[in-house]
């Protein structure tokens, strides 16, 4: 005869599955199926928070680091936009963000958490956009003074163009970088 058994977190719930780490019975509502198997959510939880080791600091230095590299990797692409008609960015792009990244992981000490990598990528926003809105004042300001830089001219555009060609390509590259998420 077999025992009847119920889950932990549903004492009415009927179940045979058992979580197989903390041995528990365990309804399908709340069984998680993991690389290694069957689990409960409260092990799953637990386990989640070791790999979660960034630190409130991190946050903050972490931020800070992936906006000013954002903000001199933007200035960079502002002076590449000339050259080539700025196709160097799409080759420069992905290079910065592998250099944020590194700059990043080595500020944070490798910790990790998943808000971690979500700050640190507003941060390569936020200093991108800071470069971006810029240019935008620098081209409405031209726009506004004909009479000093001559008539509208579309190559005014190519930074400001290029700058948010980096960002479309940088943003989604360091958050990618960082939780070791791979694009296929
Ligand atoms: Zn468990
Ligand atoms: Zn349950």
């Amino acid at each position: 005869m077999t025992e009847i058994t119920y889950c932990k977190n549903h004492p009415k719930v009927e179940t045979t599955l058992r979580c197989n780490r903390c041995e528990e019975p365990m309804c399908i509502k709340c069984a998680v199926h993991t690389p290694t198997g069957y689990r409960c959510i409260d092990c799953v939880k637990e386990q989640k928070k070791v790999f979660e080791t960034a630190y409130w600091r991190d946050y903050f230095s972490g931020f800070i680091t992936a906006a000013i590299l954002s903000i001199i990797a933007s200035i960079i692409v502002e002076y590449l936009s000339g050259w080539f008609y700025g196709i160097g960015v799409l080759f420069f792009a992905p290079f910065a963000a592998s250099i944020i990244i590194s700059g990043v992981k080595i500020v944070t000490g490798h910790r990790r958490s998943r808000k971690l990598f979500m700050t640190i990528t507003f941060g390569v926003f936020v200093g991108g956009a800071s470069i971006l809105l810029d240019g935008l004042t620098t081209l409405f300001l031209k726009y506004s003074y004909p009479e000093y830089v001559g008539p509208f001219s579309i190559w005014w555009l190519l930074p400001v163009i290029w700058v948010a060609v980096y960002l479309v390509i940088a943003i989604p590259a360091v958050y990618a970088g960082l939780s070791g998420f791979r694009l296929k």
